[in-house]
Parts: structure tokens; C-alpha cells; sequence
């Protein structure tokens, strides 16, 4: 099987994955290389204490790693003097998911100005190929309503480390109904002929817009970025919650769960208050169609990585092993087409 066909079957192929990946998951707690600071700026690759799994401990896949190191990139939605303002490079976020048995992650972009797009796959690519850190894949930046777009993502035709494309889309610049506009949905229908993936990522009162994209590509695979960004703070979460029902009806997305801490920000808060998002989201989409993400370092903002994981372990532990694993592991592999 080339790989082009792997990955456009890989929703297809979900029933039959999920029952094969729940009796046999792979042994993990593989050392990995470790981005360490070498004369002339170039980063060495230096054995690591893995972050891998501990006796009885579910194995994770971060589907939502990202990192952003300053001196390279550009990132315009970041204020000068807040918390993100700095660079965070794969050494951080080693340090970050110590002990918590994550055994490999995915790249997520980070909104890069559009003329880096290039540099940024470059550099995670790179990451991926040498080991450096658990990352095995990336979902990169792009503009799918762009001239250049269909050769923009050919570029990375054979390189099998890219598993997908995100533009966000819940910038104060992106208004309302972008993604229905007809040269959007032509370049993410372009993605589904290619074999990659869309993330998703918009604002919660956009769900229905969501929707009609989902439908109008039944050929391309997406995943909800965030719980399609409801706020751990709404005390009315009615609409968001019909709205994900009706999304998940489209076999063609998955749900990632990540990123929802990060609205309890500034205030405390507990596993009771993401509960509610999180047990609607794996009622609606189900165990096969849930997938675990960090959300590294924006989720710092309200939680360490450690603080947000052991809340997800706190919601869901009166749920199966199987389901449990297929949540934090093994969904992921077929969803990123991680071998
Ligand atoms: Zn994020």
C-alpha cells in the first residue's frame, strides 16, 4: 500500500484500527534524542530521559504540540510582555510533560506570519527526522484559499512526517463565514485528493458554519481542534452542546480534546468545571473519535501539562481501559496516520 492510499483511508479504516490497536499496543518508553544548545547554533542531538511510560500508566500521544522558537519565527498574534511572549523550544516541553508517558506527539502549527509557512515545516520536519524530542508528525500552516496552495502542500508530497494542515480561524481578522467562501472549500477539498488532514479550529458560535465545510468535503478527514472552543466559563453551554451533536453526526471529524483549560483562565478552577465539555464531547463522538491533545504552552496559561492531564484522567477514570487508551493513545494513531 503507497502511503498516498494509507492516508486516505484512514478514517475508513477506523472500526477495523480501533479493535486491532486496542489488543496490541506497541511497547513504548523509547529513549529520544533531545535538542541540546551546541557551538555555532546548531542543535545536537543528545540521549534524553524519555518521558516514557510508567508501570501501569496509559502510554500518551500529544496531538497538539507546539512550539515557538522566537529567533526564527514571527508569531503576530502574540503581545509583546504576556506569558507566551518567549520562546518555547522542545527542551521546555520535555521538561514540561516529564513523568506523564508521553510517547509521541504531533506538531501543531502556531499561526506563523504566512511568508515563514515554509520555514516552519522545515523546521518541524527536521525535528521529526533526527528524533529530537517524541514528535513524529506535524499539522502545518497554510492558507487553503490561496493561488499557490495546491503546490504549496505538493512540496511535501513525499514527506510522510506532514499529516495535515491548519489555518485558525477564530483570529479577529478571520471574519464569520471565511471558511464557506468557494476557493476555501476547494482548497480543503484538495487536502482530502492529497491524503492530509484539516484541523479545524474556530469559535464555538461558528460550530454550524463547521458543519456545512464538513459536508461540502466529505473526501477530506477533519479534526475539531479544542472541543470546538467552548468556554470552561459559559454557565450556558446549551448551544454549543447541540451544535457538537449535530457535528458529530459527520463520520468524516474526529474531536480533539485539548485546549478547553486554557478559557478558565485567570480564575481557578477544578476537573468539575471541564467535565460537562469533556463527557459531552466523548458522548457525542464516542470512543473511536476522540483524541488527546496538550495544547503546550498555551495551556499554561490556566495548567501545567501535568495539572491537565491528570484533570482529563480524573473525568474519565469510571470509563474502560479500552476506552481510556483509545483516548490518550490509540485513536491517535490512526487518526495522524502515526506509524
Ligand atoms: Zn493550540
Amino acid at each position: 500500500m503507497t502511503q498516498r492510499t494509507e492516508r486516505r483511508q484512514f478514517f475508513g479504516q477506523a472500526i477495523a484500527m480501533a479493535v486491532a490497536a486496542g489488543s496490541g499496543v506497541q511497547r513504548v518508553g523509547r529513549a529520544f534524542g533531545q535538542e541540546t544548545s551546541a557551538p555555532g547554533g546548531e542543535p545536537a542531538v543528545a540521549k534524553a530521559k524519555a518521558t516514557g511510560e510508567t508501570k501501569g500508566m496509559i502510554p500518551i500521544i500529544d496531538t497538539h504540540q507546539h512550539l515557538w522558537d522566537l529567533t526564527r519565527f514571527r508569531l503576530p498574534w502574540l503581545k509583546d510582555g504576556t506569558p507566551l511572549s518567549k520562546s518555547f523550544l522542545m527542551d521546555d516541553y520535555l521538561k514540561a510533560v516529564e513523568g506523564l508517558g508521553v510517547v509521541k506527539s504531533v506538531y501543531m502549527e502556531v499561526d506563523v506570519e504566512p511568508a515563514q509557512h515554509e520555514a516552519e515545516a522545515d523546521y518541524v520536519i527536521d525535528l521529526c527526522r533526527r528524533h529530537v524530542g517524541p514528535m513524529v508528525g506535524a499539522v502545518i500552516g497554510g492558507r487553503p484559499s490561496s493561488d499557490g496552495f495546491a503546490a504549496s502542500i505538493d512540496r511535501y508530497k513525499e514527506e510522510s512526517a506532514i499529516k495535515g494542515i491548519r489555518q485558525v480561524l477564530h483570529g479577529g481578522s478571520t471574519p464569520q463565514g471565511y471558511c464557506l467562501d468557494s476557493k476555501f472549500v476547494q482548497g480543503i477539498r484538495l487536502l482530502g485528493e492529497r491524503g492530509l488532514s484539516f484541523d479545524l479550529c474556530m469559535r464555538s458560535g461558528e460550530l454550524q458554519d463547521g458543519a456545512r465545510l464538513v459536508d461540502a468535503c466529505p473526501g477530506t478527514s477533519f479534526i475539531l481542534d479544542h472541543c470546538g472552543n467552548p468556554s470552561v466559563r459559559e454557565k450556558d453551554l446549551s448551544a454549543w452542546r447541540t451544535d457538537i451533536s449535530r457535528l458529530a453526526e459527520r463520520k468524516n471529524l474526529v474531536c480533539k480534546v485539548s485546549g478547553i483549560v486554557a478559557s478558565a483562565a485567570p480564575d481557578p478552577w477544578t476537573p468539575a468545571d471541564l467535565a460537562p465539555i469533556v463527557n459531552h464531547v466523548l458522548s457525542a463522538f464516542g470512543p473511536d473519535r476522540v483524541i488527546f491533545g496538550g495544547d503546550w504552552p498555551v495551556c499554561t496559561l490556566a495548567a501545567t501539562p501535568r495539572q491537565w492531564v491528570e484533570a482529563l484522567r480524573e473525568i474519565v477514570q469510571g470509563r474502560s481501559e479500552v476506552e481510556r487508551r483509545k483516548l490518550f493513545h490509540d485513536n491517535a494513531l490512526r487518526v495522524y496516520r502515526l506509524a
